[in-house]
């Protein structure tokens, strides 16, 4: 199937209220144009380098999500344009993230990654840590960060029951927060969880916003 038709079969599949990302990582120019000119509008990226390139290589009216793990050093290449940063998991990113909002007269969007997986990884906070964060006065001094939900990944496993528990997990995470500390924020509404293998058990369990890569573009070659 073509990158055209896969973008089409997606759109038809998934609910006006989800938003695909297309994750185009590794993929040229001509694949994600393919997948605009089908109408896609957001493309997902984890490299700073490459975002910036196909950024500027690429139509003005796509919008950018990062949703690979964020340096630091790196928010500042793609804080002018960055429609939606998926990977946020510390109060030092969040600092920087604010600090070029700042410096760009921009609120910038993010997302707070939760570790729901099995498998270690030394990225996502608990629910405690994002509790502490959240009511911490450091981030109620931050201005220039808008904090629109959550995101999370599953583990990489056949056994649909444990993801299933993950992504619901994950929305029982984003239910506490809103109520905890957003209740009179509509605009903290996203929950970011699902790729090409899962995303329809995430759809199941709330996921409003999957992000989609090799079911649309094939598999991808890494060096
Ligand atoms: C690569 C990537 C995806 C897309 O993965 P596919 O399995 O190709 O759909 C989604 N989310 C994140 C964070 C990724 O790094």
């Amino acid at each position: 199937m073509s990158i055209a038709d896969k973008i089409t079969e997606l759109k038809n599949e998934l609910e006006p209220k989800v938003t695909l990302v297309a994750v185009s990582k590794t993929k040229p120019n001509e694949a994600i144009l393919e997948a605009y000119e089908a109408g896609q509008r957001v493309f997902g990226e984890n490299k700073v380098q490459e975002l910036t390139a196909k950024y500027d290589e690429l139509p003005k009216d796509i919008e950018w999500h990062f949703i690979g793990h964020l340096q630091t050093n790196k928010v500042k290449y793609i804080a002018p344009f960055v429609s939606l940063l998926h990977g946020v998991d510390s109060l030092k990113l969040l600092k920087t993230v604010d600090k070029e909002g700042q410096k760009n007269n921009r609120k910038i969007p993010v997302l707070l990654q939760f570790h729901i997986a099995e498998e270690e990884t030394k990225f996502g906070l608990n629910q405690e840590e994002a509790r502490e964060l959240l009511s911490s006065s450091d981030f109620a001094g931050l201005d220039w960060v808008d904090v629109r939900g959550v995101m999370g990944m599953a583990t990489y496993t056949d056994d649909e029951t444990q993801i299933r528990r993950e992504f619901h997990q994950l929305k029982n995470i984003f239910e506490q927060l809103k109520q905890e500390f957003f209740g009179d924020k509509n605009s903290f509404s996203e929950i970011s969880m699902g790729m090409s293998g899962d995303y329809k058990l995430a759809v199941a369990e709330g996921s409003t916003m999957v992000r989609v890569g090799s079911s649309i573009f094939g598999e991808r070659n890494y060096h």
